[in-house]
This record gives C-alpha cells, structure tokens and sequence, in this order.
C-alpha cells in the first residue's frame, strides 16, 4: 500500500499530503476499492468509469465528505491546470446541483469538488423553471449524472424579498416562485424577513418544494429517479457554521 501511495503520489496522480491526511488509515487498513477511485477522484477531474462505479447514494456521500474537509480547512489540493487539460475532451460529473445565485454559497468550494466533478445552476432562490429542468435533464439522462440536489441557504435575500413582496423589474416573477413556501411554512413566532429563524425555515421550505416541482414538473428525472438511477434530494447550506444539512 505504501508502495501504491508512493508511485500515485509521484505520478502527480493524488497529491501525497492529501492522501496522507486525507486516507492516513491506509497505513494500516487497506484502502477498498472505491477509497482508491475516491482518492484518485480527489485530485483529478472524474473520469467516466470513477463516475459510473458510484451509487447515487455514494454520490451524497462524497458530497458530504466534502463538505466537512471544508470545514475542517481539509480540502483537498488541486491541480486546476491539470484538472483542465484532463476534463477538455469530456466531462463526467456526478451530480447536478441547483443552488441560489448568492456571492456565499458556491457548491464547488463548499462540496470540495474539482473542474469537471458537478453540474452547477445558480439562480437566486435556488428556483426551478424550465430552463433549470430542462439542464438537470441533460445533466441526468444525457451526461449521466447520479445526483439532482437543490441546495438553498440561511439568510437567502431571494426568500427575503419573497416574504417582503418586492416588486422590482423581472425580480418580480422569480419571487413569484418562492411565494408558495411562505404559507406552506409552520412557523411560530414573528413572521417577518427581519426573523433569521423564519426567514431560514421559508427557504428550507422551498427548498422540499422545489425536490416536489422537479418530480412533478420532469416526468424524465421522476423516472430515472424511480428506477434507481437517480438520487433528488435536498440540502441547506448554513452560511454562519458551512454546514450542509441535508433535508430530504
Ligand atoms: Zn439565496
């Protein structure tokens, strides 16, 4: 094994501080497999036969993982360069997330992912229409990715202005799109966009709303997701901790 380390690290394969520190227990627990492929995977762009080794389960589990080596300060070194020139002649990420616009949550740095590794679409509110569908399809039945994720945040302007009615230019009808989470939200206390706690369990709400619009609104990816291909899920990102709860 150590001799494996050595000659991955060498070939500039994995980074060796990463691998160390990241997958210290290889020294005396033998990396399974998939470890080997995660490994590899960390510091490279995913490669076809990396991605299609995975479960969609797998998938969230890397995400997850990612997200607690960036908020451990762990994440891993990369090479973009060469991540670049190994993903120019095809890409094999393994999910697609649908985040909100805001400068603070950028899924690539908080799931520690490289070029070539996610689909990313960003709109504020983290709202579906069909254009977003219509790219998570691609994503999913054409690209082959194992994972739809919204992802909607703490403090989210987007639920702010939902709950604030603001009227603003062509604002207006994507806060039209949030609108349905606000009465659909049980919520105790002051129910005002100046409340952090509200404001939060809104966009937590609009986040299971949109996982619901996917499904409804996307007969392919309901399908794939029937079948076991695909994994729709959810998740809020905290921006005060970097946490990433998953929510569904
Ligand atoms: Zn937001």
């Amino acid at each position: 094994m150590k001799e494996l380390s050595r000659k991955l690290a060498d070939s500039g394969i994995i980074d060796r501080r990463n691998f160390l520190t990241g997958f210290g227990a290889c020294a005396i627990t033998p990396l399974s497999p998939l470890d080997m492929q995660v490994a590899v995977s960390l510091a490279n762009s995913l490669t076809k036969e990396q991605r299609d080794s995975m479960s969609p389960s797998q998938v969230v589990e890397e995400l997850k993982k990612g997200n607690e080596r960036f908020r451990a300060r762990k994440m891993v070194s990369r090479d973009y360069l060469a991540q670049k020139r190994s993903s120019a002649t095809g890409q094999y990420p393994a999910a697609v997330v649908l985040g909100c616009l805001d400068s603070r949550v950028p899924a690539e740095i908080i799931f520690d992912v490289g070029i070539g590794d996610t689909f990313i679409g960003r709109v504020a509110g983290n709202v579906v229409n069909d254009d977003m569908l219509g790219s998570m399809e691609f994503a999913c039945a054409v690209s082959g990715a194992k994972v739809v994720l919204v992802l909607g945040h703490t403090a989210c302007g987007a639920v702010k202005g939902a709950i604030d009615d603001v009227v603003l230019g062509n604002l207006t009808g994507l806060l039209a799109r949030i609108k349905p989470a606000i009465p659909l939200t049980k919520y105790d206390g002051e129910k005002s966009s100046k409340n952090a706690s509200y404001v939060d369990a809104v966009a937590r709400i609009n986040v299971v709303l949109g996982l619901a619009e996917i499904r409804r609104r996307s007969p392919i990816l309901e399908g794939l997701e029937e079948r076991g291909s695909i994994h729709i899920t959810g998740a809020m990102y905290d921006l005060a901790t970097g946490v990433v709860e998953f929510v569904k």
